[in-house]
């Protein structure tokens, strides 16, 4: 079953799946949900975004830190 993002905000058990860093932005692409740090998902997101189906982004959370 594909995993379910209910969360109200990440917490410190999710981590960027390229680097093991806190996690703030979570999406789905492919039926796979995925967390990313602010630097990947910068990296990461024009090749992504087109296949994002879902897409929660906190990264206003590391401005407010
Ligand atoms: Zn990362």
């Amino acid at each position: 079953m594909d995993e379910v993002w209910d969360k109200p905000r990440p917490d410190a058990t999710d981590r960027c799946d390229g680097c093991g860093a806190q996690a703030y932005v979570i999406s789905r692409a492919f039926g796979t949900l995925m967390r990313w740090c602010v630097h990947h998902w910068r990296q990461g997101k024009e090749k992504l975004l087109p296949n994002v189906t879902e897409l929660h982004d906190y990264s206003f959370l590391l401005e407010e830190a």
